[in-house]
């Protein structure tokens, strides 16, 4: 049995005494699971027992193997608590334990939506790795089990642990440099998340491989010879490169299989770093290697401290091939990243490097004073430090990482928050850029600051990718200059209505913006001004709030109207409250002002778009918007087209259709419909089609009253976790 193999195992390698604790352990985890069940119906210890093999398969210390045991123990189990753990067992045991528990179930019920418990539960986690490093090889452990276990759970249920595991855990993977489970980890996602894709690379892979390994291997069995000719000790494998990565290759550079070099590559392993170089001479005197593929990371490391030397070659019938060269413990290093930490315990000076791997989590602990609150904290980690990256360099040749699309005042804000708050221009690779350049792998950024620049500016905020620096920028306005901001707040605010013509007098109501004030937690309508001021609410946003508010406070009015005119008279017949209507009155024809006018239902132009006239034969004139496809034909007769713009009032009601593309359906459905009755949106048709592999469209018709209400739904639907893609539909 599983449990008894595991117990020897730990025995042969820590003793008996330790033993001891860890059969208590396997006991205790055993009686406190007992008659729960795994999805598969097995019992669950096996689920606790799993991912402490893998513990101890990787050479991790008894406490984490014991800790990987008891790992669910006081999440799942009522009466179980860290306190219980730390007296039974030892208190290193039990702060691992708690590292890896969620905050209790019954704590989930303050926050608000499940988003927000989800992001608490992150922040705690990233704050227990930062703390130790051992709980995050517990939890891709724990990952790694469920992973391999989920094709007994629901598809929905299968595809949000694989976005999960691709957003969160193999991002982590990779950054503390734990190779083997990155790779192993975004296989099982990819197979759950896109198994049609899955299967095509793989099928593809298999075939190439084989015909590849042919190939290499005369290649392989000539650069064994000359290792052992030139007294090299070297060991060489063939290495396949993991399906998703390969799958990510060929998205992101458009090409086939055919033309990825690294599919399978030649791996050298050797003892020193000397013997690396020395390889690498022997081997590029003897095949001719492709200009521009030779990467040196054992002299410049990543920033996960993966070292080796890559280079691509030709073979002799003109076929490239890669190779990698490393020592043995470079290797490790690349496998196993912070695990190899505790794999070999003598004869290495292992402090520094372990520093290096965690300063990054350290920097944003410290840091988290500028994000609001936990769960903003985890969304700026997820963004920042979890994304894909680009790394660039100091002047000084420290690489830095930056998600992709920063630019150089993310650079800036990273080295730090005054060099981030005084930054005049920048240089890269020696050139004056602007500062909204978009950094490219191996930059060499240097910034200029200087004491006369007082401060940010504020279209900063629309340059900077990352949260932190843009988080950083926003306390700056806040701090420096509050009468500043509740100034230009006001006039914000006063400008987008004017632009909507909306009267701000009748909107500027306690009644109507209280509640404005209470979302958002700000004690008083200055507060709210200096919010919109320094750039964390826009302006947009809260003119919409404050119109929705009034809106409804007129019709409840209205409501309260008819209620007491329907007692006095019998009812008549109404139309739906919200029935969708095309409104005939909001535009105004240039010349003619009386002229009959309707919308044209090919666009359905809304307030805000750029429209057109076009005057048909006994229907007045149709309204089309500036760019719908009709109007390109119609102005073949100019003289029928007329200038024509919106006469705003904005009680008008209009339908809008847009189309959404989304990752599952029921979840999504939910999701998608409770935003839009949060945003007090009508939603009038929904038609919605799922497709084999899990994804599903939508189309949804709702009711807005103009273009930037539109843009503003739009944009939140984006938001959701399982929306891919939102577009307004226009033509029939
Ligand atoms: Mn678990």
């Amino acid at each position: 049995m599983a449990k008894e193999e595991l117990l020897q195992k730990f025995k042969a390698k820590f003793g008996p005494e330790t033993g001891k604790v860890m059969e208590d352990a396997v006991a205790f985890a055993t009686a406190a699971h007992a008659g729960q069940k795994r999805e598969s119906g097995e019992p669950y210890i096996i689920h606790p027992i799993a991912v402490a093999e893998y513990l101890l398969d990787m050479g991790m210390d008894s406490a984490t193997v014991i800790a990987g045991v008891l790992h669910d123990t006081v999440e799942d189990v009522e009466g179980v608590t860290v306190e219980v753990i730390s007296k039974r067992f030892s208190p290193e045991v039990a702060h691992l334990v708690d590292g890896v528990s969620k905050l209790t179930r019954s704590g989930e019920k303050e926050y608000v939506t499940k988003k927000q418990a989800h992001n608490e539960n992150l922040a705690k986690l990233f704050l227990a790795i930062a703390d130790d490093v051992r709980v995050v090889i517990i939890k891709l452990a724990d990952r790694l089990h469920n992973m391999h276990t989920l094709e007994y759970c629901t598809r929905e249920k299968q595809i949000r642990k694989a976005k999960e595991t691709l957003e969160v855990y193999t991002p982590l993977a990779h950054r503390f440099g734990i190779g083997i489970l990155r790779s192993e980890l975004e296989d099982l996602s990819f197979k759950y998340l896109l198994p049609e894709e899955y299967e095509r690379i793989r099928s593809l892979v298999s075939r190439q491989q084989e015909e590849r390994l042919k190939l290499l291997g005369t290649a392989m069995e000539r650069m064994r010879e000359l290792m052992k000719i030139n007294g090299i000790e070297a060991e060489l494998s063939g290495r396949p490169k993991h399906l998703y990565s390969t799958y990510r290759k060929m998205q992101r550079n458009n090409v086939s299989i055919g033309e990825i070099y690294d599919l399978i590559a030649i791996r050298v392993i050797v003892n020193t770093v000397n013997d690396c170089y020395a390889a690498l001479g022997i081997i590029h005197a003897e095949w001719k290697p492709l200009p521009g593929r030779f990467k040196d990371y054992v002299a410049m490391p990543k920033p996960n401290l993966y070292r080796s030397l890559h280079t691509t070659l030709m073979n002799k019938n003109g076929i490239p091939f890669e190779v990698q060269i490393r020592t043995h413990e470079m290797h490790e290093t690349a496998e196993y990243g912070v695990a190899a930490h505790w794999m070999y315990k003598e004869g290495r000076t292992v402090q520094t490097e372990m520093d290096k791997r965690t300063a990054w989590l350290r920097q944003v602990v410290e840091a988290k004073e500028s994000s609001e609150n936990n769960s903003e904290f985890a969304e700026n980690v997820v963004k920042d430090y979890l994304g894909e990256y680009v790394y660039v360099l100091t002047p000084k040749g420290e690489i830095i990482d930056l998600p992709i699309g920063s630019t150089p005042l993310d650079f800036a804000y990273r080295i730090h928050t005054n060099v981030g708050h005084h930054t005049q221009h920048a240089r890269v690779n020696g050139n004056m850029v602007r500062l909204d350049y978009k950094l490219k792998t191996n930059d060499v950024v240097e910034i200029i600051t200087s004491n006369s620049q007082p401060g940010p500016s504020r279209d900063w905020l629309n340059i900077v990718k990352t949260q932190s620096a843009k988080n950083r920028i926003k306390q700056w306005f806040k701090k420096e200059n509050r009468e500043e901001n509740i100034q230009k707040g006001r006039e914000m605010l006063e400008d987008s209505a004017k632009r909507q013509a909306l009267d701000l007098a009748t909107l500027l109501k306690p009644e109507f913006y209280n509640d404005i004030l209470k979302r958002l937690t700000l004690p008083s309508l200055e507060e709210l001004y200096s919010a919109i001021g320094y750039g964390g609410v826009s302006s947009g946003q809260v003119l919409h709030k404050l119109v929705e508010a009034k809106r409804k406070a007129d019709k409840l009015e209205q409501m309260q109207e008819r209620l007491q005119t329907a007692a006095a008279a019998p009812a008549e017949p109404t139309r739906p409250a919200h029935k969708p209507i095309h409104s005939t009155s909001g535009v105004i024809v240039a010349g003619d002002p009386g002229m009959a006018v309707h919308f044209s239902s090919c666009c359905n132009p809304l307030p805000g778009d750029k429209i057109v006239g076009y005057v048909t034969r006994g229907r007045g004139v149709s309204i089309h918007r500036a760019d719908c496809r009709n109007v390109g034909r119609l102005s073949q007769e100019p003289d029928r087209l007329l200038p024509v713009e919106w006469a705003m009032s904005a009680k008008e009601e209009f339908s809008a259709t847009v189309f959404i593309h989304v990752v599952d359906r029921t979840g999504s459905l939910l999701e998608i419909s409770r935003l839009l009755t949060t945003m007090n949106i009508y939603i009038s048709d929904m038609k919605a089609q799922t497709s084999s592999d899990g994804m599903a469209t939508m189309l949804i018709t709702f009711v807005v009253s103009d273009a930037e209400q539109l843009d503003h739904i739009m944009a939140n639907l984006r938001k959701l976790k399982s929306v891919i893609e939102v577009r307004r539909v226009t033509g029939r």
